[in-house]
């Protein structure tokens, strides 16, 4: 999802990096890691207090996971959800795989909260910019075919779904789940490996990161990439059971006669969100991580908050193009700045 593939092998373009610094003298719980390449993108797992054979169990089971979720959900390379576009068009109701339901649903109501900010229904539209490719080189699109798309309104209320029959009433209509892709196997693979008795965890897709239990007796430490150049800008711990997830104009983009043109695409424009750098949101799950942190993008510093509150996010750090970090005094309390000299920072009233 993520447009899947959107990593080659050799890219290193994580956003966030897991950082296992020591912060007490206590001999930390065995920490097992793996990496693995799923959705076309580095995958990091850790498990922390089970031996490592079950561990490395798990580990391969999340894999088939990432892999299953892969040929479901791929915006463009044959998968179940190219069959679906293929038949939305029509405008007769056909039959969905059962098991695809609840996340179609809940794209539904998180593109309904988010003002439709969230639109998987814009398909069309990111195919048009290029984004349904490995490598995206531009140029950009005819301004006459970006506005003909924005005008025919494609929107998740525009389906209908009924007793596992899924109709498209509106032409335009074309799914692409690449906003949400990377949290959803990342929820998926924590609900498994809690099947699988394992409580102490992280699942990283390239970015989108899901926390539960503790490294041993220590909170895990995770790094939140700087949008403007590489390596770590914060760290935070976390425990328990959250979610962090960032979206960022950096992480694919084309360039063409000097401009840059990135991914994130305002629906009601039909050009890349412009304004801020990157929004990370933590929240519960990922899924809902992701696509608010996706509308956030595009609300930008004027309609963030009005948004976030819409869709029962509360914790926010926004990044805008001239580095200005914001975030709410309850994050900020937990964030630790590991650049020299530190961002400016305005502290924001909650959502
Ligand atoms: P990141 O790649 O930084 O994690 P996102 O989670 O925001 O970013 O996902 C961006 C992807 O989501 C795009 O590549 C595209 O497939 C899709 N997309 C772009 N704009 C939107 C939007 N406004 N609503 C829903 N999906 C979008
Ligand atoms: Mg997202």
């Amino acid at each position: 999802m993520h447009d899947f593939p959107r990593y080659s092998l050799l890219a290193t373009r994580y956003c966030l990096i897991l950082l296992f610094t020591t912060v007490s003298c206590s001999k930390p719980d065995p920490l097992y890691q793996e990496q693995i390449l799923a959705l076309g993108a580095l995958v990091d797992i850790s498990i922390s207090g089970v031996e490592p054979e079950r561990a490395q169990q798990a580990a391969s089971a999340i894999a088939q996971d990432f892999n299953r979720i892969h040929r479901t959900w791929h915006a463009w390379q044959e998968s179940e959800l190219t069959r679906i576009n293929a038949q939305l068009p029509g405008g007769a109701p056909f039959p969905v795989q059962a098991d695809l339901i609840p996340l179609l649903t809940r794209a539904q109501e998180l593109s309904r909260q988010s003002e439709g900010l969230f639109n998987p229904a814009m398909g069309k539209l990111i195919g048009l910019w290029g984004f349904h490719s490995d490598e995206p080189r531009g140029p950009p699109p005819d301004p006459g075919a970006i506005a003909a798309l924005v005008a025919q309104r494609p929107a998740m209320n525009d389906l209908r779904l009924e007793n596992s029959l899924l109709q498209g009433r509106n032409p335009a209509v074309q799914l692409d789940f690449g906003a949400i892709g990377q949290g959803y196997a990342v929820d998926t693979a924590i609900a498994h490996l809690r099947r699988l008795g394992i409580e102490n965890a992280i699942v990283n897709a390239s970015g989108d990161i899901r926390v539960i239990g503790k490294h041993g007796a220590r909170p895990w430490r995770i790094g939140i990439r700087n949008p403007r150049g590489p390596g770590i800008l914060a760290s935070i711990e976390m425990q328990g059971d959250e979610s962090i997830v960032t979206s960022g104009t950096y992480e694919r983009f084309f360039e063409h006669q000097g401009r840059r043109y990135h991914h994130i695409i305002d629906p009601r424009s039909g050009y890349p969100a412009r304004g801020l750098a990157s929004v990370t949101v933590l929240h519960g799950d990922a899924v809902t991580a992701d696509a608010a942190s996706t509308a956030l993008l595009v609300a930008g510093l004027k309609d963030w908050k009005r948004v976030a509150r819409a869709m029962g996010v509360k914790q926010v750090m926004l990044i805008d193009e001239q580095g200005k970090v914001y975030m709410d005094a309850a994050l900020a309390r937990r964030v630790y700045f590991e650049i020299t000299p530190a961002p400016d920072v305005e502290i924001t009233g909650s959502p």
